[in-house]
């Protein structure tokens, strides 16, 4: 498993039906995170050069009509295997084949207003993101996994010492850095928490 960016977009029919906030929530409750974001209104033809790989199919000009229909979110999503895991956190692009549960089975309307897209390859990945986004407007910096229930109790210089030993660490939705943190702050906490006093 690593670590990797994938471009998400909330397509304009969700956008439209205020589901940004809700869509997001169920992207980051799976472990990825937004690593840049903005709001935009595409034109057809950028739409169509977005879309270029569908440039022959039937569904084509449909699509790049519906894509600048509105305004869409897009963003930059980071963590553990995130191409894979927006893919599926999203389901399968006709929303009645989608497992329940996923993005498109809950909110989208048709094939073609399926609420969300997501980067299919590392190389797709690559390209849509710089299609959006200068590598400014990415964050570098993944904010540290939560720390404060144990971490209130320590000692200032061993607090500093872990925080900067997690900064160091983190890799923006790693279970196993999550689980690393948890293990190592409980037995700080046991070790140093008598010594404290009240
Ligand atoms: P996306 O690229 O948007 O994440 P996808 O990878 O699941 O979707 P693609 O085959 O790349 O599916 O199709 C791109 C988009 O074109 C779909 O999300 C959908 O909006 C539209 N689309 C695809 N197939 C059809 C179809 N048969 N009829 C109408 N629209 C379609
Ligand atoms: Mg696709």
């Amino acid at each position: 498993m690593s670590v990797e960016k994938t471009l998400s977009i909330i397509k304009p029919d969700a956008v439209k039906r205020d589901l940004t906030g809700k869509i997001i929530a169920m992207l980051e409750e799976k472990g990825l995170r937004v690593v840049a974001q903005k709001k935009i209104l595409l034109s057809k033809e950028q739409a169509g050069s977005f879309y270029a790989v569908h440039r022959e199919r039937p569904f084509f000009d449909e699509l790049c009509e519906f894509m600048s229909s509105g305004p869409i979110v897009v963003q930059v999503l980071q963590g553990n295997s995130a191409i894979e895991l927006n893919r599926e956190i999203m389901g399968a692009t006709n929303p009645e084949q989608a497992e329940a549960g996923t993005i498109r089975k809950v909110f989208a309307l048709s094939m073609t207003e399926n609420s969300a897209h997501g980067s299919d390859s590392p190389e797709t990945a690559r390209e849509e993101i710089s299609f959006f986004f200068s590598g400014l407007e990415i964050l570098q910096f993944c904010h540290p996994i939560r720390v404060s229930v144990n971490n209130t109790f320590l000692p200032f210089p061993l607090r500093n010492s872990l925080k900067t030993l997690l900064y160091k660490r983190c890799s923006c939705g790693s279970k196993s850095s999550s689980i690393f943190f948890a293990v190592l702050s409980s037995a700080i906490f046991i070790i140093t928490c008598p010594s404290m006093g009240p």
